[in-house]
């Protein structure tokens, strides 16, 4: 099925049911289900009769906006690919993405036109459309407009792309990730076996749309199945915590940026959040004790999933009605996935701590433009290695370590920085930490960037040792320690340990 007639299928009959809401201010946008579909067929119709074709690239450079989804459909119902473009791209970044991927067509909003225009003009894309309204430019609503027939378009679901996400550069160059109808329309089947969301239910989807992690919260849950989505453009906490009262949100997800705001920002005791029943986190490790905190404040569970651009984006999440979910799992399987746990000095399954291998009908098609880095990632057997490291429990609980290339490799020991940057993180003096590997002596050791709470100006580096080396083996212990202002993050909520390291190369060098 291609992705916007399982979207469509329902939305006509659900009429006056909310499918968006503009969370930006009070009183935002409403859109309801039959709104949405007849937004999505008229702007299918003005995208065909403006020259939109079956395999055409449409790139969608917005913030998180109502008109983001039914851009996608209609897109979807073109038979066209698209892509999405980071909002913090510089001119420069988004020119390459363009270029890389051959956009016929850029779609945007008024306040992005001093980078979108000269970056499409720079990769030689045929128009830049916007959301809203600018001087001089045509706008979706116009071509809303049309009165031409709805295109019919045949796609063939296992081949045809339907969205062209990049990957979020954590630890490389960023690559387009060809996903198809198949793939996203499996995934979207997959976890809806593990997770309802339904008629009913409401969502805060605040993680941008340009990430995949961002554009399932968008799409892949709730649209299809009847719920409610709040839209909101920007992470920023009392918006948050207001749409949640405001809308009776009942799930949230989020990245472990934001599950540190709950578990430490006194903002979250105002707002009445009783209407939530589970936050999910995903994108990055996420400390227990940290999960355990927020749940406290917000009184629901903070539960994992685990996944990856290449895998549409989920092959873990932690099941709804879990009977015994252990504390700090990623989540069970979602259906018809594998996983193994390899280990990778031989390359055989172990029973411990190994690489996860994972093959599924969610393994992306591969890298546009990329074979070899698509068959350095997916071997011939179809196993996706995720270069992460993990195991899983005798109950099919997952659990992730951290990724294979951020081990710290100490005296012949492996040292995952996400471990101690939870034990960093338990620390009340602590706002924020990062832990990278750095050279002292030609070893490789632990050092932690550490951002003070605003009550702990007296906290220095003795005392922060000292806190890690009474909590973790010796081998394990951070032997420098750095105060900075703030940690490097990417719009998904990493660590941008890339950035940190070359601080340190700079510093070391100079
Ligand atoms: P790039 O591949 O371009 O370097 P990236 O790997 O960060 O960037 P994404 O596809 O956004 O790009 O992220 C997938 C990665 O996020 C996983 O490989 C894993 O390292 C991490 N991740 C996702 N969920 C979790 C989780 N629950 N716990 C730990 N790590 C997670
Ligand atoms: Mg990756």
């Amino acid at each position: 099925l291609p992705l916007h007639e399982l979207v469509l299928a329902g939305a006509a009959d659900r009429g006056d049911a909310l499918a968006l809401v503009d969370g930006a201010g009070p009183d935002g946008l409403r859109v309801t289900y039959a709104q949405l579909d007849t937004a999505v067929r008229r702007l299918a119709a003005g995208l065909a009769e403006w020259g939109l074709r079956k395999g055409d690239v449409l790139a969608l450079f917005s913030p998180n906006t109502v008109a983001f989804p039914i851009v996608l459909y209609a897109a979807s119902m073109c038979g066209a690919t698209v892509t999405t473009v980071n909002s913090l791209y510089t001119v420069d970044e988004i020119t390459a993405q363009l270029r890389d991927c051959g956009a016929r067509v850029l779609v945007t909003v008024s306040p992005f036109l001093d980078r979108a225009a000269p970056a499409a003009d720079a990769a030689g894309v045929d128009e830049v459309l916007v959301c809203d309204r600018a001087e001089g430019r045509r706008s979706i609503l116009e071509l809303m407009a049309s009165t031409a027939p709805e295109p019919r378009v045949p796609i063939d679901p296992a081949s045809d792309v339907v969205v062209l996400p990049y990957s979020s550069g954590t630890t490389g160059r960023a690559k387009g990730v060809m996903l198809t109808h198949r793939n996203i329309v499996a995934n979207l089947v997959q976890t809806h076996s593990a997770v309802r969301l339904g008629p009913g239910e409401t969502t805060v989807a605040v993680l941008p749309f340009f990430h995949m992690y961002g554009l399932t919260t968008l799409l892949n849950h709730p649209l299809h199945l009847g719920a409610t989505v709040v839209v909101l453009p920007r992470f920023d906490l009392e918006r948050f915590l207001a749409v949640i009262q405001e809308h009776r949100v009942t799930r949230a997800s989020v990245a472990p940026p934001i599950v540190l705001a709950l578990a430490k920002n006194p903002l979250v005791d105002r707002y009445d959040l009783s209407s939530l029943r589970t936050v999910l986190s995903a994108a990055a490790p996420l400390d227990q004790e940290l999960a355990e905190a927020a749940a406290r404040r917000v009184g629901c569970p903070v539960v994992q999933g685990y996944g990856m651009t290449e895998l549409s984006p989920c092959s873990h999440v932690v099941p709804d009605h879990d009977e015994a979910t252990p504390p700090g799992t990623v989540g069970k399987l979602v259906a018809n996935t594998e996983c193994r746990v390899v280990d990778p000095a031989t390359g055989e399954d172990t029973d411990g701590v190994g690489e996860l291998w994972i093959r599924g009908p969610q393994v992306m098609r591969g890298y546009l433009g990329r074979p070899e880095e698509t068959d350095a990632l997916v071997d011939r057997d179809g196993w996706l290695h995720t270069g992460d490291v993990g195991r899983v429990d005798d109950r099919g609980n997952f659990f992730v370590v951290d990724r294979l290339k951020e081990l710290i490799k100490y005296k012949g020991y492996q040292v995952p920085p996400a471990e101690l940057e939870a034990v960093l993180l338990s620390h009340p003096g602590i706002a924020d930490a990062a832990v990278i590997g750095t050279a002292v002596d030609g070893e490789e050791v632990p050092k932690a960037f550490v951002v003070r709470s605003r009550d702990a100006a007296d906290l220095d580096a003795g005392a922060v040792l000292a806190f890690v080396a009474e909590r973790v083996a010796p081998h394990k212990k951070v032997r420098a320690v750095e105060f900075v202002d703030s940690i490097p993050k990417s719009a998904a909520g990493k660590i941008l340990r890339r950035e940190l390291r070359e601080r340190e190369r700079a510093r070391t060098a100079g």
